[in-house]
């Protein structure tokens, strides 16, 4: 629900109307329009009367939002959210970021060595998993804590932030103190414990696309993140199961403008989980670059015939220091600047 004020309202009585509200509940969130002040509420308004709300003076008048998904929704918020990333890094609202790195951490050697490569080509941001979510009970799963050692060592050497996945809520303390941004995988995407507890923690949040999540039920997964208190949210599309069997998801391309027109929140495309063939990698992350995405997740590997994790969707440094400048291309042709 958004609640329009009159020009006239003053502050006092807007915090007085602000405090009623979060009594009942509520999460309420200002809105600066171009000539009003508004009031977005979200959370259970069933029990608000609109005509009570509609007779106070200086309420001009009550929109009720008929969307699932309020605080990640432009109508909460009109303009983009270019989140507060470490390093300098600019994401959204015109600016575009590429995080790039292994699947998995697997040794200091590897980690190092994909980290200064991917700097070198313009990578912003570091990822690498230190606790994976296999199918498989039997495959490798990660190194968990010694992983994110690893990875804050190529941190401190390459000054590149680090993006890393958390699985479950026993490793907030750890993540909140050693981790830059931190990843909502596809399958915690309808985690809503964890949801919540992560958006507590103050800082930038990935959250991934669930497996077979519709749009709405991504926006309601960043409703959760975002009740937290973080504005910091980024949106990852990275493919949702389809029939189809030649690839190993259906990378969803208009995912990306129908959510930045749903959303304030930028979007990222992650080509290597969207199709799972490294061949597919390049011509879709440029596709998601044309389609209006602010930013990239790519899997890159030293050696992806070895890999641990994930070696089959992996290209290689050399290949990603082409996409990067093919990604400058197309966007510059686009008239985009950063
Ligand atoms: C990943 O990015 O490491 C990952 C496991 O991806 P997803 O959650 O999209 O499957
Ligand atoms: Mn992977």
């Amino acid at each position: 629900m958004i609640v329009i004020l009159n020009e006239n309202a003053s502050a006092f009585q807007i915090d007085e109307l602000k405090r009623d509200m979060e009594s009942r509940g509520l999460v309420v969130q200002d809105i600066y329009g171009e000539s009003r002040r508004m009031l977005g509420l979200a959370g259970d308004t069933a029990f608000l009367s609109e005509e009570a709300l509609q007779r106070i003076d200086f309420v001009e008048r009550v929109v009720r939002v008929s969307e699932p998904y309020k605080l990640s929704g432009r109508h909460f918020h009109p303009e983009d959210t270019q989140p507060v990333l470490p390093g300098n890094v600019k994401m959204g609202n015109g600016h575009f970021a590429v995080i790039a790195g292994p699947c998995s951490i697997e040794s200091e050697a590897q980690i190092l060595s994909i980290a200064r490569d991917v700097k070198r080509s313009g990578a912003s941001l570091l990822r690498g998993g230190a606790f994976k979510p296999r199918s498989s009970p039997y495959s490798f799963q990660g190194l968990g804590l010694d992983g994110l050692d690893l990875l804050k060592i190529a941190r401190e050497k390459t000054g590149l932030p680090i993006v890393t996945e958390i699985m479950s809520a026993e490793y907030l303390d750890v993540f909140a103190r050693e981790v830059d941004v931190i990843q909502i995988g596809a399958r915690n995407m309808q985690n809503f414990p964890l949801l919540r507890e992560v958006g507590n923690l103050g800082k930038p949040v990935l959250l991934k696309r669930g497996l077979s999540s519709t749009i709405e039920e991504l926006l309601q997964a960043a409703d959760y993140v975002l009740m937290g208190g973080t504005n910091d949210v980024i949106l990852c599309e990275r493919g949702i199961r389809t029939f189809e069997t030649a690839t190993r998801n259906t990378l969803d391309i208009s995912a990306v403008p129908t959510l930045k027109k749903k959303s304030h929140l930028p979007v990222v495309v992650d080509p290597s989980h969207g199709t799972g063939y490294w061949d597919l990698v390049y011509p879709m992350a440029l596709a998601s670059a044309a389609a209006g995405a602010d930013g990239l997740m790519i899997e890159v590997h030293n050696s992806p015939e070895s890999a641990l994790c994930d070696g089959q969707q992996s290209i290689t440094p050399a290949l990603f220091d082409k996409l990067m400048r093919a990604i400058d291309a197309v966007r510059g042709s686009l008239g985009a600047v950063s």
